[in-house]
Parts: structure tokens; C-alpha cells; sequence
């Protein structure tokens, strides 16, 4: 018997499910470069572009992950010597410190640890400590992929302004946007980054920066900027190529253009945000039933915390790795690592998994992908309250609950 056999699914926090509508409209032959329909979609793809993270502001866009995106965004804003201050609340917070460090920029570090979020009283504390305001960029991830926290963006703007203190606020959204709400222009963030594989459910393969106004102006004197990854001429091209820095990301923009199609014109971005929060307080129902009888637990145990992106679990180790191993082999269902949560290859690494809930996702797959973690728990003899799968069947029946 093959019970894994059929279609699988992917729940790792990206790259996310995709349309098989976004699929095919990648499934053609080159088009031209120079003239036609990849040309002329550009204008409405950047409206969109600008749409989806709610902002009038800039956009430029990268062949790369999301790591090309924090490069990009990086090159642009700093120059050696400069100072930067790095809120960090996972491992992904890390990744980008490390990036910009490696510019020659001075990067101050907070820890909030793996299990809370970005407190704004300490980065307020932080800056006014820094009377000369040589700090030139607050960095934040909205939502850290390896912990789930989700930060609270204008609390931390809030913070900037309260200590008077110049620095510009650069966001990383690559986990959450399409997911969380996010709010570029309300919440007075100058750049933010995101890439195409998670949330906005097209191949991996394109990076995102938005850049405020203030922005553009602030980093007019980035030392370290090479042509490449200017992101001057991106955001204004007078040539078609200038989008890219040259040849056009021709497949992946037609399968960008039909995911924000149906992103932003068809199920409407509102209504994308509500079912990814309705999805979240599925897998948080039948993870918090679970746990009432066993090890497992959400990392983050106050739901407002929680991104609605992915959520990051702990469970007595080695359980979680003979979860994920259960999942894939008998019922096709790939959850995620832990990631940044301890030493990989150490016997508390099996400890951590998650399930990504991010991009082309509907109630029947989570609630699927939790009873088959159900099953995986009863199979495998794991302590554990009983009544996750029928929790989370609650959470999707009455929507409206909190
Ligand atoms: C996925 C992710 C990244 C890295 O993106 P890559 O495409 O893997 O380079 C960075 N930050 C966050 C928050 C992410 O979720």
C-alpha cells in the first residue's frame, strides 16, 4: 500500500503552494523583449506591485530570492562605516545583520529571543542612546519564518519617531506579505523586501524592494552600489531592460501577473488576508487541543503574536522528526524544519518543526494536512490531547470566532 501516493503537498514555509493557473501561464514560448505583451504589462504589474504592499510609493524588481532582495535593498542603503540597528527574533533576523555587516556597516544587535517579538520600549531606549543619530537604518522582519512571531511594524516606527531619532525603517517581508497585513505607507516603513515564492505563490525566482521617497533620498550617497543593483533605474526605467539590469524575467512575470490577478482583482487582498488569519486559527486550534495532552505547543504562545504565514512548533524531540517523516511517507505531506531553533544535527533539533500556511491554500488542505499530523501522532504513539483535527473542523465552521 501506498497511502503517500496522489497529489502531494508541500506545507514548508516556502516556496508556498502554487495556482496551477499561475503554472500555466508560464507554460509558453519566449516572447519578444523588445516590443509586445511582456512590455507593455509592466505598468499594470507595478501598480499591483505597489498595491499589494499598500504603498504609492516605489518598487524595483530583482532576478534573485529573497536573499538578492536584502542584498539589493542593502547595497542601496548603506556605505562602510555606517551604523545600522538590527531587531532580531530568529534566525532570519540573523541572515540580514550578517548581509549588511558584511558591507562594512557597524550593525548594533537586539535579541528578543526565539519565543517573543520585537519589544518597542527597548528600541526606543536603543536609539535615543545614540545622541548623534549615527544610526542610519532600523532593520525588522515582520514575520520570522523560523520562530512564527509576527513584530508589530508601527509600534516599531512608533518607537523611531518617540525617540526623535532620524534612522529609516526597513522591513523584511519575504514570509509575510499576502498572508499578514502589512501596511508600507500607514506605517511609515521606507524599504521593504519580499520575494516572489511565499505569500505572493509564483516559482522562487524574483526579489522585491519598495523603497519610500525618503528613502531614495537618504541613500543618494550608497558608496557600495554598483550598477546591477541600483535600484534607480528599476524604479524608473526609460528602456524596458532597465527594469531588470537586463534580459526580462519573461515566465515569472506572466506568473506574477496572474497571481496578483488573483490576489488583488479576483479574491481581493482583504479577503486573502481574512482566510489566511481563518487558516492560522485552524492550525493553532488543533495544535493547542493537541498540546493539552502532550509536548506539542505553538513557539509562540500568544496568538496575537502569530503570524498567519507559518506557524513554528516544539514538541518533546525526536518526536518532530518522525512527525514530518510519517507525514511525507504515508500521507504525501512535507512540513517544514525547525530552523535556527537549535544546533541541526543535535538530538533537540527533532524537536521543532512547521507547517507553512502560506500562498494558494483553501480550508479542505489545512484541515487535511492537520488530521493526517493527527494521525501521524496516533500512529507513531506521541502523548497528545485528542480532538486537534475536529478543533480546527470548529475554528473553519464558525469564521467569525477570534
Ligand atoms: C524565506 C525568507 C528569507 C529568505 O528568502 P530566500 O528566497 O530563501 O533567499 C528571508 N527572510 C524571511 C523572513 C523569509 O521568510
Amino acid at each position: 500500500m501506498h497511502p503517500g501516493a496522489g497529489r502531494p503537498y508541500l506545507a514548508i514555509p516556502g516556496p508556498s503552494v502554487m495556482p496551477d493557473r499561475v503554472l500555466r501561464a508560464m507554460h509558453r514560448p519566449a516572447p519578444n523583449i523588445y516590443a509586445g505583451e511582456v512590455v507593455e504589462m509592466m505598468p499594470a504589474l507595478v501598480a499591483d506591485l505597489r498595491a499589494v504592499a499598500r504603498t504609492r510609493q516605489h518598487v524595483a524588481i530583482y532576478i534573485g530570492n529573497g536573499h538578492a532582495a536584502w542584498e539589493a535593498a542593502n547595497t542601496n542603503l548603506f556605505s562602510p562605516g555606517d551604523r545600522a540597528l538590527s531587531l532580531i527574533t530568529g534566525r532570519f533576523g540573523e541572515g540580514w545583520a550578517a548581509g549588511v555587516e558584511a558591507l562594512g556597516v557597524a550593525v548594533d544587535r537586539i535579541d528578543f529571543g526565539r519565543s517573543a517579538p520585537v519589544d518597542p520600549d527597548r528600541v526606543e531606549a536603543a536609539l535615543r542612546a545614540d545622541r548623534d543619530g549615527a544610526i542610519r537604518v532600523v532593520l525588522l522582519t515582520h514575520v520570522d519564518t523560523a520562530t512564527s512571531v509576527r513584530n508589530d511594524v508601527a509600534a516599531v516606527r512608533a518607537a523611531i519617531d518617540a525617540a526623535g531619532h532620524p534612522a529609516l525603517l526597513a522591513v523584511d517581508c519575504i514570509a509575510s506579505l499576502g498572508c499578514d497585513d502589512f501596511r508600507m505607507d500607514d506605517w511609515g516603513v521606507d524599504v521593504m523586501v519580499a520575494a516572489s515564492q511565499k505569500g505572493l505563490m509564483t516559482p522562487p525566482g524574483l526579489g522585491f524592494v519598495w523603497l519610500s521617497e525618503r528613502a531614495l533620498v537618504r541613500s543618494a550617497d550608497a558608496a557600495r552600489r554598483t550598477p546591477y543593483w541600483d535600484w534607480r533605474p528599476r524604479i524608473a526605467p526609460t528602456e524596458f531592460w532597465q527594469y531588470f539590469g537586463g534580459t526580462a524575467p519573461t515566465h515569472h512575470l506572466y506568473g506574477l501577473r496572474e497571481a496578483l490577478g488573483m490576489l488583488l482583482h479576483e479574491e481581493g487582498l482583504d479577503a486573502a488576508l481574512a482566510r489566511h488569519g481563518l487558516l492560522a486559527r485552524a492550525v493553532w486550534a488543533a495544535v493547542e487541543a493537541w498540546g493539552a495532552g502532550g509536548s506539542l505547543r505553538c513557539n509562540i504562545a500568544a496568538r496575537a503574536q502569530r503570524s498567519h504565514a507559518v506557524t513554528a512548533l516544539r514538541i518533546a524531540p525526536p518526536d518532530g522528526d518522525r512527525l514530518r517523516a510519517w507525514c511525507e511517507r504515508e500521507a504525501g505531506l512535507t512540513l517544514g524544519i525547525g530552523l535556527g531553533m537549535a544546533t541541526p544535527g543535535s538530538p533537540e533539533a527533532g524537536g521543532f518543526f512547521r507547517i507553512g500556511h502560506m500562498g494558494h491554500l483553501n480550508a479542505q488542505m489545512i484541515l487535511g494536512a492537520l488530521a493526517t499530523i493527527e494521525a501521524g501522532l496516533i500512529a507513531l504513539d506521541i502523548p497528545h490531547g485528542a480532538g486537534g483535527a475536529a478543533a480546527a473542523a470548529r475554528a473553519i465552521a464558525h469564521p467569525d470566532a477570534p
